[in-house]
């Protein structure tokens, strides 16, 4: 049996996350929204909405440009968390989800800095990475079979996907119906070893998305 956790990152949009939330509310199922601090500036009420039907919303740095593992200017990873946690403000987890980026989906040390590694750990974060990632941006039809493929791959799978217009999201009910129908069993909380960081306190390996100073 394949159990599937959803999260839609680099949101909220006007249009997409309505449509989103719709689908999700549709199913029944709850899913985690990992923000950008720029984004929710003047879109709060779009994560206000996701809140209170019961999704949870997750901190994605502000600006999202540079990794922070790669932005060497001193301050800046700091900023990039803290500045988006303040927009969240009172709708964050008691959990404090915080989602790291890098390139293509990679899980490697382009995602966080020393500096990002203490402000997390300072701020009491639980770091949330993924395991699956069909690629929803670069196949906006495509990534419903090769989600399929890569979920039921694995006993638990933490999806990625994006809330974002390139059509991709269309397709959600679909993938939805598609994996119930296979047998898959959905879960809001995150499978254990894609959470390096519980709270602030490392509860698995760091190393590999970390970035040592040279
Ligand atoms: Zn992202």
């Amino acid at each position: 049996m394949t159990t599937i956790t959803l999260s839609f990152d680099n949101g909220p949009d006007p249009d997409v996350t309505p449509q989103v939330l719709n689908t999700l509310r549709r199913h029944d199922l709850r899913a985690t929204f990992f923000v950008l601090g720029d984004k929710l500036r003047d879109r709060r009420a779009l994560a206000e909405r996701a809140h209170a039907e019961g999704h949870w919303i997750g901190n994605h740095t502000y600006n999202h440009l540079v990794p922070l593992g790669l932005s060497a200017e001193r301050g800046i990873a700091a900023s990039e968390i803290t500045r988006t946690e303040a927009l969240i403000g009172d709708l964050a987890h008691e959990r404090r989800f915080f989602r790291p980026f890098g390139g293509g989906g990679l899980l490697d040390q382009r995602l966080l800095s020393p500096e990002a590694l203490e402000q997390l750990q300072q701020g009491g974060y639980t770091c949330v990475l993924w395991n699956t990632i069909p690629e929803d941006w670069a196949y906006p039809e495509g990534w419903v079979e090769r989600a399929l493929r890569l979920s039921f791959a694995r006993e638990h799978a933490l999806i990625v996907l994006h809330d974002l217009p390139t059509g991709a999201m269309d397709r959600l009910d679909h993938f939805l119906h598609a994996a119930k129908d296979r047998g898959a069993v959905f879960r809001q909380d995150f499978p254990a070893d894609c959470v390096p960081m519980e709270r602030g306190r490392l509860v698995g390996p760091i190393e590999p998305y970390l970035q040592r100073a040279a």
